[in-house]
C-alpha cells in the first residue's frame, strides 16, 4: 500500500516537472522586452507561453472567476459601463488580477466615457507588454501582462498629454490596491516620547 502511494506521488511529481520544467527553464533570465519580442515573433496569441510566469488553464480556471479567466486568459472583453472599475476614483494601484504585479497607478486614470477602466501609462516600461492584434477586422495594438501574458485590454494613441496613450483597460484583468488613507494620528503609534 506505501509503495503504491509512494509511486503515484513519484508519478506526479514527474508530469508536474515535465510540464513546468522547460518553460521555467527558458524563463530564468527573459526581460520585458524580450518577452514582447518573443510574443511578437510567434504570434501565436499565446502570449502566456513566452511569459516568464506559465500556468496551465486548468491551474488559472481555479485561481480566477470565470469572467477574469475569459478576459486574461481567453483575450475576452468585459461588455462597456459592466466592470468595477470604470468609475473607480479611489487612490491606488492597479495589480494584474493573475499575478499582482503592479500595472498601473490611479494617478494615470482618466475619465474616457468609454466604459472601461483609462489610463495614460503603465505604472513603469516593463510592467505591460504590446501586441499587434489584427481581429475584429481592426488592426489594434493588444496590452498584455508582461509578467503572466494576461490579457489586460488594448492601447490606442487618442489618450490625453503628456502620453497622449489611452491604456483601455478591462475591470476583470485589474485588482485594485487602495492606498491607506493616512490618518492624523494613529492610536497605536502616537505616543508620546516621555
Ligand atoms: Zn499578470
Amino acid at each position: 500500500m506505501r509503495t503504491l502511494i509512494l509511486i503515484i506521488a513519484l508519478t506526479s511529481a514527474f508530469l508536474l516537472y515535465s510540464g513546468y520544467g522547460p518553460a521555467l527553464a527558458e524563463s530564468g533570465s527573459v526581460t520585458s522586452q524580450e518577452t514582447e519580442a518573443a510574443t511578437r515573433a510567434a504570434g501565436s496569441g499565446h502570449a502566456e507561453s513566452t511569459a516568464p510566469l506559465s500556468r496551465s488553464d486548468e491551474q488559472w480556471r481555479k485561481l480566477l472567476t470565470e469572467q477574469q479567466f475569459h478576459v486574461t486568459r481567453e483575450k475576452g472583453t468585459e461588455r462597456a459601463f459592466t466592470g468595477v472599475y470604470w468609475n473607480e476614483k479611489r487612490s491606488g494601484i492597479y495589480a494584474c488580477v493573475c499575478c499582482k504585479t503592479p500595472l498601473f497607478d490611479s494617478g494615470t486614470k482618466f475619465k474616457s466615457g468609454t466604459g472601461w477602466p483609462s489610463f495614460w501609462q503603465p505604472i513603469n516600461q516593463t510592467a505591460v507588454a504590446s501586441k499587434s492584434d489584427g481581429s475584429l477586422m481592426m488592426t489594434r495594438t493588444e496590452v498584455l501582462c508582461s509578467n503572466c501574458g494576461a490579457h489586460l485590454g488594448h492601447v490606442f494613441d487618442d489618450g490625453p498629454q503628456p502620453t497622449g496613450l489611452r491604456y483601455c483597460i478591462n475591470s476583470a484583468s485589474l485588482d485594485l490596491q487602495p492606498r491607506a488613507i493616512p490618518e492624523a494620528a494613529s492610536e497605536s503609534e502616537g505616543k508620546p516620547e516621555k
